[in-house]
């Protein structure tokens, strides 16, 4: 069975990061998407609200060959016990291949099985960032074509990420 793994902190999960799950998940068997829980990164949303939004947004998209994980230990252990083809990542720019190309030759390094697949951002998507996203939040700004519908549903409805609410 062909398994893929596509890591990231999905914090929220974006159209960028749904397009890849789409995409991926039409060249394996199983796609397992891995929550990384401890990305160094301040949080919007907990993992396990990420995951139940990645769930419903996945379903949402008709792709059901994708299963989710926690994920927050040595990656290229990970890759060899579970038995993972590759890892998948996007590629939105310079600097992501810039960060990443050293990533994935130490990983193979570390795992001479590991392999890496990079998919190119749909180019409607390439200025998406989980980042980006945050600070449109945290000025109110409209997240609406951005992430899937059932985050901004989730987000808006919830006041998550706000500066202040007093001030909208
Ligand atoms: P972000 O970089 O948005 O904070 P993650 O850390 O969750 O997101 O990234 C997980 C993976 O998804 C990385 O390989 C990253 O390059 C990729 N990715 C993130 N946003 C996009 C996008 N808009 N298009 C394609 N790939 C993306």
């Amino acid at each position: 069975m062909k398994k893929f793994m596509y890591p990231g902190s999905f914090d929220p999960l974006t159209y960028g990061h749904l397009d890849i799950i789409k995409r991926a998940s039409k060249l394996c068997d199983v796609l397992v998407v891995a929550v990384v829980t401890n990305s160094g990164k301040t949080p919007l949303l907990t993992v396990k609200e990420r995951r139940k939004l990645i769930r419903e947004a996945v379903d949402d998209a008709g792709v059901d060959n994708v299963e989710l994980v926690n994920f927050s230990g040595f990656l290229a252990d990970y890759v060899r016990e579970n038995n993972i083809s590759c890892i998948v990542r996007g590629l939105r720019d310079i600097p992501d291949f810039t960060s990443e190309i050293p990533r994935a030759y130490m990983n193979k390094h570390l795992y001479e099985g590991f392999e890496t697949m990079f998919l190119l951002t749909n180019i409607e998507h390439s200025y998406l960032s989980s980042s980006a996203i945050k600070e449109v939040i945290y000025f109110n700004g409209s997240i609406k074509g951005l992430v899937p519908e059932n985050v901004r549903r989730y987000i808006e409805d919830n006041h998550i990420g706000r500066i202040c609410d007093e001030n909208n």
